[in-house]
């Protein structure tokens, strides 16, 4: 509408017009309840049939097979850092990382607190621009796991493929590129993410688990890290995040009802590739340091030759009602994150804005 900007915030982010629409007028009374979500029991029938559609939904969407667990928690993909570790591994157990920009970073911190974590492989030398081939990573056979993620938010390097970890179990990140394609989820361990990009507000983490690995948590692990914990109570052994469960599930629908994972594809294909396309036709005016085949259709990172200008796009965007550009503080120049929601004309805009751009300062 009108009075709403185009926001390519890294998230939280845009959510889709439709869902925020179809909440609002469901904000007063949901469904003839006499109460809005945010006031429901998370033990009454309502809520229940809320939370229970949100999960089948979501296992239409990604086909999620029936041996894995879908669990709706709290705590941002930041808290699955340490359940992750605490909840496969003893203390002295090793685990393999494959660092391709500073989420990877943080999570690999993290679980040297509670395993044995090798950085198997970084592309902080080459300032995260890659991702490695499958066949030189050198994993530890004895490794519990192999850990990447996905998509690095800040960089925006994107996996196309995934490699295969040495002892099966591959566990992701998926915090900014869940939901934006079809993925193969038998492939993987666990998969984890953040709610507040794609998929609706923050306060929501999914984690998608292989019910084989549930139950084994350390000693020390909190009860609200403790998979085993969440699974018996179906997400709600203490009060849960209602609101942004509801959201995620009108998400879920909207994804649905708009053809599922596939056709999303499609659609974030498109709009990266005009995007990718204008920068790398712009004679070098703007660059994106990002190995071509390995770069993100979430996360468009870009600079400007001319590396003074750079506050004075992100100014004059902002007052064509395009937001939040400016890149990530540790890699500068800008970053238009394009998730599910951002629609094509959102960037055809700024395209058209980045072309006018550079007529005016070539
Ligand atoms: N992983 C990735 C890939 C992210 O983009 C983010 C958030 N930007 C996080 C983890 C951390 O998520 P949270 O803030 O939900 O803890």
């Amino acid at each position: 509408s009108q009075d709403r900007v185009f926001n390519f915030a890294a998230g939280p982010a845009n959510l889709p017009e439709n869902v925020l629409l179809k909440a609002q007028s469901e904000l007063y009374n949901w469904r003839g309840s006499g109460m809005s979500v945010m006031e429901m029991s998370h033990r009454g029938k309502e809520f229940l049939s809320i939370i229970q559609k949100a999960e089948a939904d979501l296992r239409t969407l990604l086909n999620i097979p029936p041996e894995y667990s879908v669990l709706f928690l709290q705590g941002g993909a930041t808290t699955q850092f340490a359940a992750i570790p605490l909840n496969l591994c003893k203390p002295d157990d090793k685990v393999d990382y494959v660092v391709t920009g500073s989420w990877g970073d943080k999570a690999f911190k993290e679980a040297q607190k509670y395993s044995q974590p090798k950085v198997i492989w970084s592309g902080k030398s080459e300032k995260y621009t890659k991702i490695p081939a499958f066949e030189e990573l050198e994993q530890s056979p004895d490794a519990k796991y192999l850990h990447i993620c996905t998509n690095e938010t800040i960089h925006g390097v994107e996996f196309k493929t995934y490699p295969t970890p040495k002892n099966g179990l591959l566990i992701a990140d998926m915090s900014s590129n869940f939901c934006s394609k079809p993925v193969d989820v038998s492939k993987f361990g666990i998969i984890y993410a953040g709610a507040q990009k794609n998929v609706g507000p923050s306060g929501v983490t999914v984690v998608i688990i292989r019910k084989d690995l549930i139950g084994n948590a350390q000693e020390i692990t909190p009860v609200m890290l403790d998979f085993k914990i969440h699974d018996e109570n179906k997400s709600l052994y203490n009060t849960p995040p209602c609101y942004g469960i509801y959201m995620c599930g009108l998400v879920f629908e909207d994804l649905l009802e708009q053809g599922g994972l596939g056709e999303i594809e499609k659609k974030n294909k498109r709009k990266a590739d005009l995007l990718y396309n204008a920068i790398d036709e712009s004679k070098g005016f703007y660059r994106c340091p990002v190995e071509k085949s390995v770069r993100s259709l979430m996360n468009v990172p870009f600079t400007l030759e001319k590396s003074e200008l750079e506050a004075e796009f992100v100014k004059e965007a902002a007052k064509e009602k395009m937001v939040q550009l400016k890149g990530h503080r540790s890699v500068g120049g800008m970053r238009a994150s394009i998730y599910n929601a951002m629609p094509l004309a959102g960037v055809e805009k700024l395209v058209d804005f980045m072309k006018d751009f550079q007529a005016k300062h070539a």
